[in-house]
């Protein structure tokens, strides 16, 4: 059980990059050789992120055990040796679901079940949990100090103090006034910790995200008023490459300050748990290879949550991964598939595009448009990955302009369609509830060959889905005759459920029912999307030459 608990706060504005830092935290910590952990406490009363917009909150990131998340923890695992699982995103829905089932079981019998103790033991317990044979568990408070939602979270958190071993860091902003003076202004972070305060929290380190690197005297000023070390207040500068930040930290000694309030000494030997200075080799590594990546190329996803940054996050991320393993810059920009709906032109918008990400998503809107960009690529040997809606999509597209199955579509958007080839299986038909209730997390897929073998090179993997359609094994013959090859398979009792669609003419054409980018990490990049890339690669040195 871990004794030692550091807790990242956030102060003066939402959208700081906590997760990033948070995860950066983590890998240091890992990387001097603790067995760490990663918690996101989020305040909202939803039970998990599964039923929350994208276009509000961005990603909901799915771990190997089904959990629908917070895209934090997409940060925490790809920064991370370790595997997330639903333990490690707490939310208010979660810990009141579970405080109210204990009352109707009588577990309080007797007494007024209230915020505190019952609903601040309740977060001590899931946060203690996630301890369990690990050293140090970084927790991450979402939200902003000063939210009537995350009090009964930084109260839960202030009461550790008494029982573990802590260290609280709170995450602020500060602006620059680049248009008048060019000053640093430090009065949001005062008045954020003195809010801070007022909860009985005070910080031990302040992680200031700012345009720069601060100055000596602001570090002074925030060191004064804040009543932290001067080596406690650390920036958090702009960074072009997100995987620079631990380094960022490091070269700040943030480290030393941490072990110094954890254990009362910077890194030598300490107890029996030996934590050794940082090295960050494989970190300067990545930092080598993305600075002198030279060659770039261009990626477009083609999907309709354009306007949230976050939308597509490990996406994002998983591509970069596959640059990083190809040695090459990869320039990824989003398009929206309803304005290609609209204007009806794939060519103007696709030509130029090195390769092309179909992404998943729910809903009718844009679903044509995806469907033109498939057909364009398919036609004009153009690589193409379809995720989930993505390859659901390449199946609608091939049914209806190659079979020449007319008005072919997937039941989710057209439940009359002479022709479902994406349609709900049986067990799925009877579900009401829409929360948890999709086909979640990992499954087993086998390979059968093609493209996917070259790429797995093994003929069993266990990738992450998040869907309630699939493709339907009715059409699998049609298909087949038609040059679409099923390189992965999975099965439902005696129903097959086809996982990984290719065509083996095309260049590069590639639809997963599964979301591989989850399980991408910049030291491991996922093979589907190297290959990818590689193949992007390809096609635009070929195209330069003709
Ligand atoms: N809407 C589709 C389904 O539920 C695809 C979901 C997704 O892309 N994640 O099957």
């Amino acid at each position: 059980m871990a004794e030692n608990f550091i807790f990242v706060t956030g102060g003066v504005m939402s959208s700081l990059g906590k997760g990033i830092v948070t995860a950066s935290i983590a890998a240091i910590l890992e990387d001097m050789g603790f067995s760490v952990n990663a918690v996101k406490l989020d305040p909202y009363i939803n039970v998990d992120a599964g039923t929350m917009n994208p276009f509000q909150h961005g990603e909901v990131y799915v771990t190997e055990d089904g959990a629908e998340t917070d895209l934090d923890l997409g940060h925490y695992e790809r920064f991370l040796s370790i595997q997330m699982s639903r333990m490690n995103n707490i939310t208010t829905g979660k810990i009141y679901y579970s405080v109210i089932e204990k009352e109707r079981r009588g577990e309080f019998l007797g007494s007024t079940v209230q915020v505190i103790p019952h609903i601040t033991d309740e977060i001590k317990e899931h946060i203690k949990k996630t301890g369990e044979g690990k050293d140090i568990v970084v927790v991450e408070v979402g939200g902003t100090v000063g939210d009537i939602e995350s009090l009964p979270f930084l109260e839960a958190i202030r009461q550790m103090k008494k029982e573990k071993r802590t260290c609280y860091i709170h995450v602020t902003y500060v602006p620059i006034l680049e248009k008048t003076s060019g000053e640093f202004k430090t009065k949001p972070t005062q008045h954020s910790v003195m809010k801070l305060r007022e909860i009985g929290i005070q910080p031990d380190i302040i992680i200031c995200r700012s345009e720069k690197f601060l100055p000596n005297d602001i570090i002074k000023k925030i060191s004064l008023f804040c009543d932290v070390s001067e080596e406690a207040v650390i920036s958090d500068p702009d960074t072009e490459n997100i995987y620079e930040l631990p380094l960022i930290f490091r070269d700040q000694n943030l480290h030393k300050i941490i072990s110094k309030k954890l254990f009362g000494t910077e890194p030598v030997t300490l107890f029996d748990m030996v934590p050794k200075e940082p090295r960050m080799e494989k970190w300067e590594k990545i930092k080598r290879i993305i600075n002198n990546s030279k060659e770039d190329i261009k990626i477009a996803i083609v999907g309709k949550y354009t306007s949230h940054q976050d939308a597509y996050l490990s996406l994002k991320e998983a591509i970069r991964h596959g640059g990083i393993a190809n040695e090459l810059k990869v320039n990824i920009q989003l398009i929206d598939s309803e304005e290609i709906e609209q204007r009806k032109n794939p060519e103007e918008v696709i030509n130029g595009f090195d390769g092309v990400v179909i992404a998943g998503g729910f809903g009718k809107r844009g679903i044509e448009g995806k469907i033109l960009s498939i057909k364009f690529c398919r036609e004009n040997n153009i690589p193409i990955l379809g995720i989930c809606l993505g390859a659901q999509l390449m199946v609608v597209e091939f049914a209806r302009n190659v079979c020449g199955l007319k008005g072919a579509h997937s039941s989710e958007f057209n439940p009359d369609t002479e022709y479902p080839v994406v349609d709900l299986l049986e067990d799925q038909k009877k579900i009401t509830k829409l929360g948890g209730t999709m086909r979640l997390g990992a499954w087993e897929v086998k390979i059968l060959g093609g493209k996917a073998l070259q790429i797995y090179k093994t003929d069993k993997i266990y990738e992450r889905h998040r869907h309630r359609y699939e493709i339907s094994h009715k059409f699998i013959k049609i298909f087949e005759e038609k040059g679409i090859l099923f390189s992965g398979i999975s099965s439902k009792g005696d129903v097959p459920i086809p996982e990984i669609i290719e065509i083996p003419s095309h260049r590069w054409f590639i639809g997963t029912q599964f979301h591989p980018e989850f399980k991408s990490k910049p030291f491991a990049p996922h093979p589907l999307f190297v290959s990818f890339i590689e193949a992007s690669y390809k096609y635009k040195t070929e195209r330069m030459k003709n």
